[in-house]
Parts: structure tokens; sequence; C-alpha cells
């Protein structure tokens, strides 16, 4: 039998840097939000290794403890973190309400939803085995742990041409590999990256494996050519998989406003979605930055617009 169903003025979907700093602000508003964890609690961060660009810290901290961080600063300003996967969301009427995997039921007057995006990955066995040991999939958060060495980028969209782009600031050579003969990337991308004599262009090729070095860091690349079938290999001490990411957006089609990729559109400049009452912040609604500091920016927006739209909803 199920708990009786659980009432929130805030219900925070998702714990990542975006719906932890949502708890925060709500939380310190008095709001006593409920946040559920999902499936991978403190989202993206708790598999990165160094992290080097979150302010506050003078040497690099590691990603899970950055998080513990959050979620203990979180509960100590008054959120309430429960173990849940929602299953179900029913977004037509307020209270909204929202059923976890185990059946709880948890009725809310507003919602953020800051459930995130994942990587896409090639997929092969030695890109898992070498995850933080050479292969990435963000440019801007470890580029600056391969300066002076030889690189390259995987992925032919607006992402890879501008992670190859931003990697020369760190890399003498830069290999974009890409599986076609023409790039996804708008011009104006393709044109820097073109004149960029640090960036050489793999075209039709795909990764057929990655290789370890002694040390069991990545060492080469193997490449395949589409075209001929003909195997080459790349001498390579990084590698940054650009192949797109996949919004965790599947428990809102039909019920919200989504973009042809599967982001939540907002209102730009707010944190506002297409249902009133309901917020999206973080990687579920940001495809460009994707950072763990803009995330908890928005994180704080979308806090802020919901305590906002809680008064306005208390004096109609
Ligand atoms: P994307 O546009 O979907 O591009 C993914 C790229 O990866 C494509 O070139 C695709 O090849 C390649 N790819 C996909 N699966 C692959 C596989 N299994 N093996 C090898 N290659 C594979 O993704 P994105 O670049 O991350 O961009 C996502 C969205 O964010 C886009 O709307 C983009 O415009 C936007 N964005 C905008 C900016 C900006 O405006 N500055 C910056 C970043 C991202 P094919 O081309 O052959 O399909």
């Amino acid at each position: 039998m199920s708990a009786d169903p659980l009432f929130t003025r805030i219900f925070i979907l998702g714990s990542g840097p975006a719906g932890l700093t949502a708890a925060i602000y709500a939380a310190r508003a008095g709001l006593s939000p409920i946040v559920a964890q999902g499936l991978q609690p403190g989202g993206q961060l708790t598999i990165t290794t160094d992290v080097e660009n979150f302010p506050g810290f003078r040497e690099p901290v590691q990603g899970p403890w950055l998080m513990e961080q959050m979620q203990a600063q979180a509960e100590n300003v008054g959120a309430r973190l429960v173990w849940d996967v929602i299953t179900s969301v029913d977004l037509s009427k307020r209270p909204f309400r929202l059923t976890g995997d185990g059946g709880q039921i948890y009725l809310a007057d507003a919602l953020v939803i800051s459930t995130g995006a994942q990587a896409r990955w090639l997929g092969l066995q030695s890109e898992t085995a070498l995850r933080g040991k050479g292969i990435s999939a963000c440019a801007t958060c470890d580029g600056f742990f391969f300066r002076g060495k030889k690189v390259a980028v995987i992925g032919g969209g607006n992402t890879a041409v501008e992670e190859a782009l931003y990697l020369t600031n760190h890399s003498p050579e830069v290999t974009l590999i890409h599986r076609r003969d023409s790039l996804r990337a708008e011009k104006i991308l393709q044109r820097r990256l073109l004149a960029n004599p640090a960036i050489r262009i793999q075209w039709n090729s795909v990764v057929s494996e990655f290789i370890a070095g002694g040390d069991s860091a990545l060492a080469a690349i193997e490449l395949e050519n589409t075209k001929t079938g003909a195997l080459s290999r790349l001498e390579v001490e990084g590698a940054f998989i650009a192949i797109g990411h996949k919004p965790a957006t599947d428990l809102f089609q039909g019920h919200i406003k989504l973009d042809n990729e599967g982001y939540i559109e907002v209102i730009p400049g707010t944190t506002h979605t297409s249902v009133e009452g309901v917020f999206a912040c973080g990687d579920v609604m940001d495809k460009h930055y994707r950072q763990a500091v803009t995330a908890a920016g928005t994180g704080c927006m979308a806090a802020l617009d919901a305590e906002r739209f809680l008064g306005e909803i208390d004096f109609k």
C-alpha cells in the first residue's frame, strides 16, 4: 500500500547543480521544497573527477564531493531530498501530481524541472574503459588537462566545431573526426574551423577503437574510413566525444512544450515553461552552455520565478 500523498508548495525534479541550487533558494524563501533525486543523485558531476571551473575553490575539487556539499547545503537550509524516481506527471491542473516508482504521490503548487541531459557516447567498450583517462564529453570542462598534447574531437555539429576551436587554446594539434564529408555546424563556425591552422579534419572516418598506452590512459585512436574501410591510427592523448546530448524529457512528452530536439522550451530570459507554474532549469533547457555554473545560475532563476509565481497565486 502506498503512503498518503505528500503536499509541497514546490517540487524539484532532479538533483544536479540546477535542482540543488533551486532547492537552496526555495528553502531559504521558506517554501520547504521536496527534491526527487532521480536515478543519478547529484547528476552528471558525480561521474566527473577534477572540477576546476566551479568558482570558489582554489584547487580542483572532485565532482562527487562538490555534489555532496550541495546536497548537504540544501538539506541544512531546509530542503527535503527524497530517493525517488518520478515515473508519471499530471500537469493539467494544480496542484500538479507526480508519482514515484514506488507509488508515492506528490502534490505541488509549483514544479521545477531540472532532470538534466546525458552526453551521447559512441558505445565502444574501450570508450567506457577510458572515460576520465583521456576520453571526455566536455572540452570546456577537461580541455585544460591536455595542455600541450595532441587531441581529437569526434562529431560534426556546432558542439564539435566549438570544442575543436576551444581546444586550440591548449593543444598544438587538434583533429576533428567526422563520419561524413561535410559538417552539420553553422557556416560561420565552419569558416573559423577551416581557417585555424592548428585544426586538421579527418573526413569520412569513424572510431573503431580507443587504444590505451602503458599508463592505461588513452594513447591513440584507430579510425576506419567509411568509404574504403581502410584502418589508420591517430596518436592522441585526449578525445572529446561531441555527438550530441539527450535531454531527460521523456516524462514530459505531451505535457509541456519541447523543441524539436526534446529540450524544454522556456520564455527567453526566464525559466517559465509552456505550463504556468512549471519552471525548467539546467541542461534540460540549455543546449548551449551546459556548465555546472550555468545550471546553478538557472536553478536560482527557477526558484525565484517559482517564488514569485506562488506569491501571485496566493493573492488571487
Ligand atoms: P548535433 O547537432 O546533433 O550534431 C551531432 C554530430 O555528431 C553530427 O555531426 C553527427 O553526424 C555526429 N554523430 C552523431 N552520432 C554519431 C555517431 N554515432 N558516430 C559519429 N558521429 C556521430 O549535436 P550538437 O553539436 O551537440 O548540437 C546540439 C544542438 O545544440 C544543435 O541544435 C546545435 O545547433 C546546438 N548548439 C548550438 C551552439 C551555438 O549556437 N553556438 C553550440 C552548441 C550546440 P552527422 O552530421 O553525420 O549526423
